[in-house]
C-alpha cells in the first residue's frame, strides 16, 4: 500500500468541504473505483491523514468516520480544532475542494458488531463523529440507541440539525441527552451515571477526549457495567508516524537462540518466520518487508488485530482489545511477544 508520492497510504482528493461549527468541519472524500473495496469500513472507524509538517516532513492524525457506509456515498471525516493542536488548525484553516490528501485505509474496532442490538453511546465534542456514524446505521439495522452527547454550549453542537432531524424520523427508538456545560457544568461521573441508569444494561460506547472519558468511565463503574461491555476510543493525538516506511527500531540485539518461531499468514500467503522474544511480532514483519496493518503502535487503535492459532503468546500492553476478544484469541501484533517455542499467526480472520 504506497501513495504515487512513495510513502504509505493512498492519496484522496477532497470532494466537498463542510463547516460544522465555528471550530469544526467536515472533509468529504472521493475514492476512485480502483480503491473502493478498500476503502470499505464498519461504522466507528476511522482514517488516518498525513499532514504535512515542514519541522518532520509530516504528521498523522486519526479522524473517524462520519459517514455511514450503510447510507451515505461518500467517506467523510470532521475535524475539530483543538486550541495550540497542530494539524487541527492546519487542516480547519487551509484545506479546501480539490486537494490531494494521503490516507491509510479505515481502521478500528470501535463500533457495535451487530447493528440490531441495543446500545449507549456517550459522546464529547468531536467524539460524536463515530458515533454519528453509528447512529445512521443502526437506524438501518434495527438496533435501539441512546446517546448522551456533551458539549461546551449549543454553538459548539457538531451535527445539532442532523442528530435533531434522525431523532424526529425514529422517535422511539433513537434518543439523545444533551449536556451543555453552558447550562451544568462540566459533567459528574455521579451526574452520567444518574442520567443513563435506565440503559445501563446494554453495550456502552464511549468516545472523546480524555476527560470525557474518565467521567463516562467512572460513571460505568459505578453502575457497574461488566468492563466486556464498556467499548471506548479515546481521541489523542499519535506518537509514532506511520507514514514514514523505514521501520526506525534498531536491529533486534536477542541472539536467535532466544527466538521463537513464527508462522503468520497475512494476504493469502504464509511466511515463517524467527521471532526473538523481546521484539514485538509487528517489528518482526516489518523488518521482513511483510505489508502488515498498523497506525498507531501504542496499542489503542486495534488496526494490527490478528489471531493466535496456536502456541502463546503476551502482550506488553492493551488498550484496545476487551476480555471476549482476548477469549477468542485476538492479540495486537504491536505488542505481542512469543511465550512459546512456536506459535502460528493469521491476520485478516
Ligand atoms: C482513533 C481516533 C479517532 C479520532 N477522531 C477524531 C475526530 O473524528 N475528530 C477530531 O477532531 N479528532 C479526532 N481525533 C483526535 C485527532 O487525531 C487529533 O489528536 C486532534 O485533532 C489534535 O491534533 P492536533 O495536531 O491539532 O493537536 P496536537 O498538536 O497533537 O496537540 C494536542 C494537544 O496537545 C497539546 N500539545 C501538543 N504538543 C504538546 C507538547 N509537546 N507538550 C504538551 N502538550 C502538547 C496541544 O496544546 C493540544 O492541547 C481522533 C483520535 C483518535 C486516536
Amino acid at each position: 500500500m504506497t501513495a504515487d508520492n512513495g510513502v504509505r497510504g493512498h492519496v484522496l482528493k477532497v470532494g466537498a468541504v463542510i463547516e460544522e461549527t465555528d471550530d469544526a468541519r467536515t472533509l468529504v472524500f472521493e475514492v476512485p473505483d480502483e480503491l473502493t473495496e478498500r476503502f470499505r469500513y464498519r461504522p466507528g472507524q476511522f482514517l488516518t491523514l498525513r499532514v504535512p509538517s515542514a519541522r518532520t516532513g509530516s504528521v498523522a492524525r486519526c479522524y473517524s468516520l462520519c459517514s455511514s457506509p450503510h447510507c451515505d456515498d461518500r467517506i467523510a471525516v470532521t475535524v475539530k480544532r483543538i486550541a495550540d493542536g497542530y494539524a487541527s488548525n492546519l487542516i480547519c484553516d487551509t484545506v479546501a475542494v480539490g486537494d490531494l490528501i494521503t490516507v491509510l485505509e479505515p481502521s478500528g474496532t470501535f463500533g457495535p458488531r451487530d447493528l440490531g442490538t441495543d446500545v449507549l453511546l456517550c459522546a464529547a465534542g468531536s467524539g460524536i463523529t463515530p458515533v454519528l456514524s453509528i447512529i445512521k446505521s443502526m437506524m438501518s439495522g434495527g438496533g435501539n440507541v441512546v446517546v448522551l452527547y456533551a458539549n461546551r454550549d449549543r454553538r459548539s453542537v457538531i451535527f445539532a440539525d442532523t442528530i435533531d432531524d434522525l431523532t424526529r424520523r425514529y422517535a422511539g427508538r433513537l434518543q439523545v441527552l444533551h449536556w451543555l456545560e453552558s447550562e451544568r457544568g462540566l459533567p459528574t461521573a455521579d451526574a452520567v451515571a444518574e442520567l443513563v441508569r435506565p440503559y445501563s444494561d446494554r453495550d456502552w460506547f464511549l468516545c472523546g477526549p480524555a476527560g470525557f472519558m474518565t467521567v463516562a468511565g467512572a460513571a460505568a463503574t459505578a453502575l457497574r457495567v461488566p468492563t466486556s461491555r464498556i467499548h471506548t476510543e479515546e481521541y489523542r493525538s499519535l506518537q509514532s508516524n506511520p507514514f514514514e516506511t523505514v521501520n526506525e527500531r534498531l536491529p533486534a540485539a536477542t541472539p536467535l537462540g532466544d527466538a521463537a518461531v513464527v508462522e503468520v499468514d497475512i494476504d493469502g500467503e504464509t511466511h515463517v518466520l524467527d521471532w526473538p522474544k523481546h521484539t514485538p511480532l509487528l517489528d518482526v514483519l516489518l523488518d521482513n518487508g511483510i505489508d502488515a496493518p498498523y497506525v498507531c503502535r501504542e496499542s489503542a487503535c486495534g488496526t494490527c488485530v490478528c489471531s493466535v492459532k496456536q502456541g502463546r503468546t503476551r502482550m506488553r500492553q492493551n488498550e484496545a482489545l476487551i476480555d471476549d476478544e482476548l477469549a477468542l484469541g485476538l492479540t495486537l501484533a504491536c505488542q505481542t511477544l512469543p511465550e512459546s517455542p512456536r506459535v502460528h499467526i493469521a491476520f485478516d480472520q
